[in-house]
This record gives C-alpha cells, sequence and structure tokens, in this order.
C-alpha cells in the first residue's frame, strides 16, 4: 500500500477549542467550513459536539452535512444564504444565518420565519469584501429586529489585517465597528474576531470570538505572540522513502532538471506529490523531517513524489518516515518557503487516506 497518510489528533482539536474558548472569555464558534480545514468536518465537530458553543460554515451544504452527521449545536452560515430559496431549510434545520448584503435583509423580511430566528448582521468595517456598509447598518438592524421572529441578532465583522500585528488597520476597523455598536440596544452581542485578531488583539475578544486557523494548532501572524505557544498541530502527513540513489555533483534532478547536485548527494524519492496537496512550488531547502532529523527537499516536486537530500543522514535510507508537516514540523513553517499559506496547505490535502484518533465520545 501506498504510504502516504495524514493522521488528525481531535484531542489537540479539543485542546485548542479550550484554548480559543478560554481566551475569548464569552462564546466561541468553532469555524468547520472546508471540511475543517482538511481535517474532517463531521469528525472535528463530533469531538466538540458537547462542549462548543457552536459551529461556523460557509454555506448551507456544509451545515447539513454537519446535522447529518448528529450534530445539535448551533451552526452559523458565515456568508449567509446564497438565495432565499434556502431560508425554509434553514429554519426547519435550526441553522443560524449570517446577514450580510441588503438583498439578505430584503429577504428575510419578506420570508417573515415561522421559528424563532438568530441572525448575525455584520458590517463591513474596512474589509470590503462582504458587510453593509456603515450608512446602511443601522436601518438594517431596526428593520430586522422589528419582525418578532427573529429573536437572536448578533452585530459581526471581519478583519483584513489581523495577522500583521504593526497594522493600524485592524484598530481603524475596530473603530468604526464600536462607533455603530454604540448605537444599537445596550447589550447588543457583538462577534469581530477570528483566530489572529482573537490572539494577538485582545479588545476585539467580544461575546462571540469565531477561531479557525488555531483550532487547527497553527497562525499565520507575522511577529511571535505568546499566545500560539499553547496551541497543539492537529493534521500529521506523512510517508516513507520509496527508492534511494546515490549522485555524483553536477547531475540534475527530476522533472526540468532545474536542481543540480553541487557535491556527491545520496537522494531520496518520497511518495507525495502535488496531487497529495504538497505545495507544487517549494522550492529547493523547505524542511522535511526524515526519522525525526532534519533535512531539506531538493528537485521539483512532482505529482506522487519529491525528492530529498540524505547526504547527512546516514542512517536513514529506503522505508525510513518522513513527516512532510505536523507535530514536529509546523505547517507555517513549510508555507512559508514557497509563497503559501497554512490555510492553503491545510485545505489543500488530497488523495491522502485520513485516520482520525483521540475524542471518542
Ligand atoms: C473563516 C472565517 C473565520 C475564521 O478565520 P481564521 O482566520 O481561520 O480564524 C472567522 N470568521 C469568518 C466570517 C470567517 O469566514
Amino acid at each position: 500500500m501506498r504510504p502516504a497518510h495524514a493522521t488528525i489528533d481531535l484531542d489537540a482539536f479539543v485542546h485548542n477549542y479550550r484554548v480559543a474558548k478560554q481566551l475569548g472569555g464569552g462564546k466561541a464558534l468553532a469555524v468547520v467550513k472546508a471540511d475543517a480545514y482538511g481535517h474532517g468536518a463531521a469528525q472535528c465537530a463530533r469531538a466538540l459536539d458537547c462542549e462548543a458553543d457552536g459551529f461556523g460554515v460557509a454555506c448551507i451544504e456544509e451545515a447539513l452535512e454537519l446535522r447529518e452527521a448528529g450534530i445539535r449545536s448551533p451552526i452559523v452560515l458565515l456568508e449567509g444564504f446564497f438565495d432565499a430559496g434556502e431560508l425554509p431549510l434553514i429554519e426547519q434545520h435550526d441553522l443560524w444565518t449570517v446577514a450580510a448584503s441588503p438583498w439578505q435583509v430584503d429577504a428575510l423580511e419578506r420570508h417573515r420565519p415561522a421559528k424563532p430566528l438568530t441572525v448575525w448582521l455584520k458590517l463591513d468595517s474596512g474589509m470590503h469584501r462582504l458587510g453593509l456598509s456603515p450608512g446602511e447598518y443601522v436601518q438594517a438592524w431596526q428593520r430586522l429586529s422589528a419582525l418578532p421572529s427573529i429573536t437572536g441578532l448578533v452585530a459581526m465583522t471581519h478583519f483584513s489585517r489581523a495577522d500583521e500585528l504593526a497594522q493600524p488597520r485592524t484598530d481603524e476597523q475596530l473603530s468604526t465597528f464600536d462607533a455603530i455598536h454604540a448605537t444599537l440596544p445596550p447589550g447588543t452581542p457583538a462577534s469581530i474576531a477570528n483566530s489572529a485578531a482573537l490572539m494577538a488583539w485582545p479588545r476585539t475578544r467580544r461575546e462571540w470570538v469565531r477561531p479557525g486557523l488555531m483550532l487547527y494548532g497553527t497562525h499565520m501572524l507575522d511577529a511571535p505572540c505568546a499566545e500560539t505557544d499553547a496551541l497543539r498541530p492537529v493534521m500529521h502527513v506523512a510517508s516513507k522513502v520509496i527508492a534511494v540513489r546515490d549522485l555524483a555533483a553536477g547531475e540534475p534532478i527530476g522533472y526540468g532538471g532545474g536542481f543540480v547536485t553541487e557535491a556527491p548527494t545520496r537522494v531520496g524519492v518520497v511518495a507525495m506529490g502535488y496531487a497529495d496537496g504538497y505545495p507544487q512550488y517549494a522550492p529547493a531547502g523547505t524542511p522535511v523531517l526524515v526519522d525525526g532529523h532534519r533535512t531539506r527537499l531538493i528537485g521539483r516536486v512532482s505529482m506522487d513524489m519529491l525528492t530529498i537530500d540524505l547526504t547527512d543522514l546516514a542512517s536513514s535510507g529506503l522505508g525510513s518516515g518522513v513527516e512532510l508537516w505536523g507535530r514536529h514540523l509546523p505547517v507555517n513553517e513549510v508555507a512559508s518557503h514557497g509563497h503559501n499559506s497554512p490555510y492553503r496547505m491545510l485545505t489543500g490535502l488530497k488523495r491522502v487516506p485520513r485516520q482520525w484518533h483521540g475524542a471518542s465520545r
């Protein structure tokens, strides 16, 4: 059997949720969109269902997958609904929805839900992607709060640059949000922090925080922040050395021959390629662990295989275990070598069989 595999440590996932919840000090929405960032939405959500205050997903398809998996907790559609025809399903499955565009507010008003419905009304405080503009927001709030069936209204916004610790934009967005929030009824719950804001911008912690990436044990902050130390990696991607050869100096390796050995080199071939989600353009020098020792990628990553330098690892060879990212090799470190991001690497895992460990309840 092909030795490439991923293990998902659900105990680490639950641990990271507790870290996030404690930091936030209120309720924490576990964001499990995109198949829980590649970790398996149903498995991750089940591990937390008794404990999480709610789950965040990108669309109703993802929400229904969780309901089918037996998840009873609140589920928030982070982009709202894509057409008004979803509203009956939202009611039927007790989903919570974001309203982020004027047409969604109109649709909610027309739908007049029969059951109590929770809506998170999103403000565009400066990211300029989704959200009502400050000029539209208060009137939309008043219209929704006049509907008797809309019982829970949460004020939300989202940051564009919270992972840049010296950036003024986060404070600017926060001021814009606070100015609007101050005009809403006292005690209106708010939700503004994603993982980066939750860890690095304590002023953004409100009634609800919305951690995603940190639940998977990594981050993209551009400067050290003590809060990341408590996180534990959840996904571990491993394979094996399936062939070894010795090359003289001056020999090209792999497609395109772009990498040429500078000295006599022992090359290991690993069963892992870009069709598994390993970054296709990871450059020579990207770290890889072999039998727990660090070495480097050499040669171009191909679809099913990649090549590594075993020259200094005399005791490693055919059959040696290789960690591509995980417990001992942080995914964000690997990502940083190839103009990549941990978001994309985690969500990009493909073909590799996944096994889930821990948190069996
Ligand atoms: C994805 C998402 C999050 C989680 O973001 P992270 O950076 O992964 O923590 C939070 N809020 C919204 C609206 C999102 O779409």
